[in-house]
């Protein structure tokens, strides 16, 4: 069997021409939806993915922030940067970068966002609200996957599926979206992780098998059963002499053994990739509504 490859890009393109749409609404009504990007320090992974958030956001019409601070700003001075994000009334999305020096307390950060401003869903305000599933604002990762699958027109109902990973960002939340009592979810969900006994019998239960692991090509072809549809949510950089930067990117998944057996599977990159940027700015325009509906 060849499995169809899931393009993430595509599907990214069509979710953008969806959010500049949903932008353009509400222009109409005078309000530009905005969002402002905290980065902190100068890690270069960091830099390309905020400025290509930017640029995302320059390219669908929404107004768009960067602040930039050293990597020495205190934790208090940091909070009162995203205080005046929350009353500042040009901006409906704040997200502070990851990965934040070591001084920084990540939750204290995360708590002080206002959780209707807080587009990458980590506020436990909007964990919460989709544990007990009514999803307001929904991680950014997790929200792309689903999308690649209702894209790709795979019901993930009554199925079994495997996700490998429980990390807050991803793992968890996919679990929690895809167990979900809705519509495009009601799978019956197995969360596995570093403990599991016997990691190959559980992935190969799995009629949807999704990698969030940060293991480069861990997930092997005698790990998969035949037919699965196969979604790689892992970005790893190997040393590789040939490519002029030195390494390329790889998934969780062995690509060349697993696609022979697929149904369906996600490239890296080119697959869940760009999903993330497209649905934090389905986010920000989401943000913009709500408080729009509440005027
Ligand atoms: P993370 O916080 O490091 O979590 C990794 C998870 O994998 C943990 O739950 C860990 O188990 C589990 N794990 C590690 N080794 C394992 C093994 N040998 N067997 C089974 N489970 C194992 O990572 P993350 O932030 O969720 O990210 C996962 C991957 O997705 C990374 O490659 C990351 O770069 C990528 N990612 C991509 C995007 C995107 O936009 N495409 C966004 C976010 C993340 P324990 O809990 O037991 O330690």
């Amino acid at each position: 069997m060849a499995a169809v490859l899931i393009d993430g890009k595509v599907v990214a393109e069509q979710v953008q021409r969806e959010t500049a749409q949903r932008a353009e609404i509400l222009k109409s009504k005078g309000i530009t939806p905005g969002l402002a990007a905290v980065l902190v320090g100068d890690d270069p992974a960091s830099q390309v993915y905020v400025n290509a958030k930017a640029r995302t956001c320059k390219k669908l019409g929404l107004y768009s922030e960067v602040i930039r601070q050293p990597a020495t700003i205190s934790q208090d001075e940091l909070l009162d940067i995203v205080r005046s994000l929350n009353d500042n009334d040009m901006i409906h999305g704040i997200l502070v970068q990851s990965p934040l020096p070591k001084h920084i307390d990540e939750l204290s950060v995360t708590l002080a966002i206002r959780p209707d401003k807080d587009v990458d869903g980590f506020h436990p305000h909007n964990v919460g609200l989709l544990l007990m599933n009514r999803p307001r604002m929904i991680s950014c990762t997790p929200y792309g996957v689903i999308k690649l699958l209702e894209y790709s027109k795979i019901d993930p109902a009554g199925k079994e599926v495997v996700i490998v990973g429980r990390s807050n960002i991803v793992g968890k939340p996919l679990a929690a979206l895809l167990m979900q009592k809705a519509k495009g979810a009601n799978a019956t969900v197995t969360v596995a992780h570093s403990r599991t006994h016997n990691l190959e019998a559980v992935t190969r239960r799995a009629e949807i098998l999704i990698a969030a692991i940060g293991s480069p090509e861990m997930i092997k072809g005698d790990m998969v059963q035949e037919g699965a549809v196969v979604i790689d949510v892992g970005v790893n950089r190997v040393d590789d002499p040939g490519n002029e930067k030195g390494y390329r990117l790889v998934g969780d998944v062995a690509f060349a053994e697993v696609a022979p057996k697929a149904s369906f599977i996600t490239p890296v990159p080119g697959g869940v990739g760009p999903m993330t940027i497209a649905m934090l700015m389905s986010n920000t325009v989401l943000a913009a509504e709500l408080l729009s509906d509440k005027k």
